[in-house]
Formats: C-alpha cells, structure tokens, sequence
C-alpha cells in the first residue's frame, strides 16, 4: 500500500459525515496521500461508516479486485472496518509498522436468466413477495437435490456468515476457507415437501441453480447484501463463488475469530 496512495473516500455526503471525513482528509494529505474523486484513478478505496457503508462502498465501486479496500469506522470496529477515524493515526502507525495484512475475501457471484452477474459481499437472499409460500427447485451442478418451500433461501459468503445467514441458525464460516453457505428461510417440512433443513456448505467449484418454479409466485424477492434488485421476473438463478475477490486492508491481531468474539460472545 504505500507506495500507492491514490485513496477515494466513499461515505455518505451528509454534514454530519463531513464532521468525521474532513479531519481524515486533511491527516491522509499531510501524510502524503492524495485524494482522489475519479474512481479510475484510485489504488485504495476507504469506506467511511459501518458495515454498511463498506457494503455499499465495494458495490458501487464495482468489486474491484486491482484496488485495496479499508474498512474505516466512524464508531467501534465492525466485521469489514478495522480502523476507526478517530485513530487516524494509529491506523499510520499500523501500516508503517506492518502490522497490517492484506486479505481476500470471496465474493459471490449471481447471475439470473443467463444475464451478466452480481456480485456479493455478505450474500444473496431470495425471497418471496406474497404472503403464499414460494417453490424453488434447488440444483448442485446440474443435479436436482431437493426443492423447497417456504419463505426463501440464503447464500452467504463467508464473511457474510454472521450476518443474516446467522440470524437464521446458519454456522459462521472462516473466510480462509472459499466456500458459499446455503440456508433455508422457514421451509415447509411434512410428508409432501421435504428438504435438507439443515444449511449446507458448497465449495468454490460448485454451482448451485435455483429455479423459481413458475406457479404465479415468480416475482421474488431478490437480494444481494444490503440492496434489493429491481428484476420483476426471475426464472433461473445461478450462484458460485466467483473467480474475482476482492483485497482488503486488516489488522493483524484483528482475526476474524477475534471479531466473532468480540460481537458475540
Ligand atoms: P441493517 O439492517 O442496518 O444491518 C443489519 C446488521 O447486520 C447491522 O448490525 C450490520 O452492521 C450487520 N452486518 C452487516 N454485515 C455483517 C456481517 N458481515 N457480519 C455481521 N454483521 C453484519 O442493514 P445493513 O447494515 O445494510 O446490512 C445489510 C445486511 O443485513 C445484509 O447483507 C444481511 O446480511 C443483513 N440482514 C439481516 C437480516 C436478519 O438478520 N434477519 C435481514 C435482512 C438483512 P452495521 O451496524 O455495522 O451496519
Ligand atoms: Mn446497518
């Protein structure tokens, strides 16, 4: 990271985030970073805010895997901010100091009717959007292993796994390991419809296929982290860990582990 020191700052522009940035602006300049407002220029992109914010910030940026991500919090430190901007300096120190690592995290990749895909950070949910219970047919590689009915299904990351895969007793997973985790929302469960019930884990190399079966039900929900996407119609929904990941700037004594504790325990 030092010798590349074009940083964009992504926050929201209220004037209250003003108040936290523009201390940071100025720290980041004197200390030989340039802030840059043209994405195409930047070699690090900083988020200022919550888990949120770094959401938003790795999507609307694209997932770009030629930049370094940091996680700035405004508060406490959460699962993707390492760094707060009210130790600014410590963060320096940290870098100077090598006490920081850059990390990969997967990503997950969801294309839907064979169109260019999206990416996920935490995961991608599907839900239905009628109080009637909704019908997908779920495929490992082409082969039909169940189908399910009931509210919808989860697939998280990793690093998504303690956050909405969690609240629906899914396990948290090691971001070392490239996997994706998928988790029923409310399935039926009697001698007509069966499903696992349990989540599952799939490796990187797997693809999985949800079909949305088409019985009036076929205007789900669709989520991918903290945004809903605008699609009226969804058919064929293909999910895999993608290729792509994207590099993110942590504390060494910062371990994911560490973060679980410290959130849940
Ligand atoms: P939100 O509704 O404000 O956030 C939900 C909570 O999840 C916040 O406390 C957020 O932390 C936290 N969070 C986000 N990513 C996390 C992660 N990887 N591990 C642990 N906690 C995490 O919405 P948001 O802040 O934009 O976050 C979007 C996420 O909310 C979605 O990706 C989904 O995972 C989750 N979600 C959960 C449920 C549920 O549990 N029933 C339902 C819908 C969505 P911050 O306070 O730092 O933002
Ligand atoms: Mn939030």
């Amino acid at each position: 990271m030092p010798h590349r020191k074009n940083i964009y700052l992504f926050y929201k522009q209220t004037p209250e985030m003003e108040q936290h940035v523009q201390p940071l602006q100025t720290f980041l300049k004197e200390n030989g970073f340039h802030i840059v407002t043209d994405l195409e220029q930047a070699h690090i992109i900083a988020s200022i805010g919550g888990d949120n914010a770094f959401l938003q910030a790795t999507r609307k940026t694209g997932f770009r895997d030629d930049c370094l991500y940091i996680g700035i919090s405004t508060e406490g430190l959460g699962f993707y901010t390492d760094f707060t901007t009210k130790e600014a300096e410590h963060m320096l120190h940290a870098v100077n100091n090598e006490q920081v690592e850059v990390r990969r995290y997967p990503i997950i990749e969801v294309s839907i009717d064979e169109e260019p895909p999206f990416y996920c950070l935490n995961e991608c949910s599907i839900r239905s959007n009628v109080i009637k219970t909704f019908v997908i047919d779920v495929l490992i590689d082409d082969f039909p292993f169940e189908t399910f009915r009931g509210d919808g299904m989860i697939v998280s990351t990793p690093t998504g796994s303690t956050a909405y895969n969690k609240s629906v007793r899914g396990a948290v997973v090691d971001p070392l390991l490239p996997s994706m985790q998928v988790s029923e929302i409310a399935s039926l469960n009697n001698n007509e419809y069966r499903t696992l019930g349990t989540s599952f884990l799939l490796s990187s190399q797997r693809t999985l296929t949800l079909k949305v079966v088409q019985d009036g039900n076929d205007h789900p929900i669709i989520g991918v982290d903290n945004e809903a996407l605008s699609i009226r119609h969804a058919e064929k929904v293909d999910i895999k860990i993608s290729e792509r990941q994207i590099k993110v700037l942590k504390l060494k004594h910062n371990s994911f582990w560490q973060k679980v504790q410290r959130k849940f325990l």
